[in-house]
């Protein structure tokens, strides 16, 4: 057994990942998170909203899971949203051309031709089939569609970000790395819209010295960064997308991933969407799997919105004023409303209107033809004169850009098992231990009393769990077996402290707690133990 087995084994043991279905005999790409693995990944995303949502004031938004058509033909989903698919002749599997060499891994037969495989789910709107809609295969559409009414919530202050924790669905063709490639997974994603003439960040200046490791596109190996350096060498696209790297990074420490195993690989030029400026992939070093990437930081532009605003007609500009307003000379139409009004009428007016947005300046000294109510109707010279004039421009329309980090939140959770897997031995026995960080324990402390003939300590324990529970903290009671395997228990599935109620309680109303890193024991007083505990979770 490799690590990856020995995750995957204690993760099924244990209440963290089940197989989806399984009693009908499962299917690939689909996880169920157990009793522990449901608490351990809410609070890594609790964590994620602390740095998004608290940290960069950016609003959670939650849209539908289903989406229509008319997205997905806007995105580019519904037209090239697809793999490469082969399938064996001989087992009739299935396989992504391009993870397989030219004979079946499985029964070593023939592949046939290479097709196209579509990767969204449909599924139909309400009775019949006239509706299509799709399961998403990513969180951000349903942010870009709101664009209007996210662009008044915000007054239409720049930059303003949203973000979106939720269930994404692709079909993909042969899901074999458990929590790595998943049919259903949970994406956690921000949209920040910007300035397309103004990528600094404002806060940029605290974070430029830091150093990362950067694996730009034409470097032969990953190496050590200064930001400000790859923003002015040109390596990294702005300063808001090497903010936002430098952000993703410090999320993944503060998940407890360690340096060594994690770099920042920008996309080679034909991987990288076409309409991206810029992107990197936050990769992380899994022991049986290699590099993989857990999060993409990418420049989006204005793809998004000039994709949606053409399919829907929607209006997804924003007016940008100028600093100082622009003085511009054009040549324009005045209408000679002496003649226009007798010859016209009651139309006259609309006539007027009709020629003064016409571009004077490629008129030669022609007649105009015009288009009035489905008839031509033509003005002869001496009907207008061309003028020069001066006009004053304010501002301009345009559609802002997005800078967009995208978590995948199961390939983190899975990195953060194997980070904090541990296995030693202690006493001659094999001791393994989930070295979470105390924040994200899917349990924060099991009180155990000693056993014995004395119903006191049971009591007393009872007394403390309640208390700590009513408290809100996570607490479990555990009273079977010895004391050491009710330790191993515990470490086995991380959680950061032990308190014992034992015989020295009853004297002076003290428990041991005992820390499961390193095992030592400490005394603490039962009045002081919540406080105790909430310094030393960090919560
Ligand atoms: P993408 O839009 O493909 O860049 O995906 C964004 C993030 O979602 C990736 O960085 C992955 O962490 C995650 N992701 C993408 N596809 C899957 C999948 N099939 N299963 C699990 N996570 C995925």
């Amino acid at each position: 057994m490799d690590i990856y087995d020995e995750v995957m084994e204690l993760a099924k043991r244990r209440g963290f990942l089940w197989p989806s279905f399984e009693i009908y005999g499962g299917t690939a790409g689909f996880y169920d998170y157990g009793p522990l693995g449901a608490r351990l990944k809410r609070n890594i995303e609790d964590l994620w909203r602390k740095f998004y949502v608290v940290g960069e004031g950016f609003y959670e938004i939650e849209t539908p899971v289903i989406g229509l058509e008319e997205i997905f033909r806007a995105s580019g989903h519904l037209s090239s949203f697809t793999d490469p698919i082969v399938e064996c002749e001989s087992c009739k599997e299935f396989f992504r051309a391009d993870h397989v060499e030219d004979r079946c891994p499985v029964c070593g037969g023939e592949f046939g031709e290479v097709s196209e495989f579509h990767l969204m789910f449909r599924c139909f709107i309400g009775p019949g089939s006239k509706r299509a809609g799709y399961l998403r295969p990513e969180t951000a559409q349903g942010m870009f569609i709101d664009f209007p009414r996210l662009l008044r919530f915000f007054r239409e202050k720049l930059p303003f970000g949203v973000v979106q924790v939720g269930k994404a669905f692709r079909n993909e063709i042969s899901p074999r790395q458990g929590l790595i490639r998943l049919r259903e997974f949970t994406q956690a994603e921000a949209e920040i819209f910007i300035d397309p003439h103004d990528k600094s960040h404002p806060r940029f200046d605290e974070v430029k010295d830091e150093v990362l490791i950067l694996f730009p596109q034409d470097a032969d190996e990953a190496s050590r960064w200064k930001l400000a350096d790859a923003v002015e060498q040109g390596i990294i696209a702005n300063e808001f997308l090497a903010y936002h790297i430098y952000l993703t990074y410090r999320f993944l420490i503060g998940v407890g991933i360690s340096e060594d195993r994690l770099r920042f690989r920008q996309h080679e030029a034909d991987e990288m969407a076409h309409y991206a400026a810029d992107c990197w992939d936050a990769e992380i070093l899994l022991d049986r799997l290699g590099w993989i990437e857990m999060v993409g930081i990418a420049d989006r532009t204005d793809y998004d919105l000039k994709a949606h605003e053409e399919v829907s007609k929607a209006d997804l500009g924003v007016f940008m004023p100028y600093r100082e307003p622009k003085v511009i000379e054009r040549m324009a139409i005045k209408p000679n409303m002496q003649l226009l009004g007798p010859r016209f009428k009651g139309s006259a007016k609309r006539i007027a209107d009709a020629l003064s947005q016409i571009d004077a300046g490629s008129l030669g000294d022609q007649e105009i033809t015009i288009e009035l109510d489905g008839e031509a109707v033509t003005l002869t010279r001496d009907m207008f004169e061309i003028t020069r004039v001066k006009e004053e421009i304010r501002g301009e329309k345009i559609n802002l850009h997005v800078i967009e980090p995208s978590y995948g939140l199961d390939r983190i959770f899975y990195a953060v098992m194997e980070g904090a897997f541990f296995e030693e031995e202690v006493e001659g026995e094999r001791r393994v231990v989930m070295r979470f960080l105390p924040n994200l324990a899917p349990i924060q402390v099991c009180v155990l009393p000693l056993l014995g003939a004395r119903d006191e300590l049971l009591k007393i324990s009872r007394k403390i769990h309640d208390d700590l529970r009513k408290r809100g903290l996570i607490a479990e009671h555990d009273e079977s077996g010895t004391i050491g395997r009710r330790y191993r228990r515990q470490d086995e599935i991380g959680t950061p402290f032990c308190v014992t109620v034992d015989y020295e309680t009853l004297e002076d109303n003290t428990v041991t707690v005992r820390f499961r890193d390193t095992m030592e024991q400490l005394r603490v007083r039962i009045d002081e133990l919540h406080a105790w505990l909430i310094s030393e979770l960090g919560i």
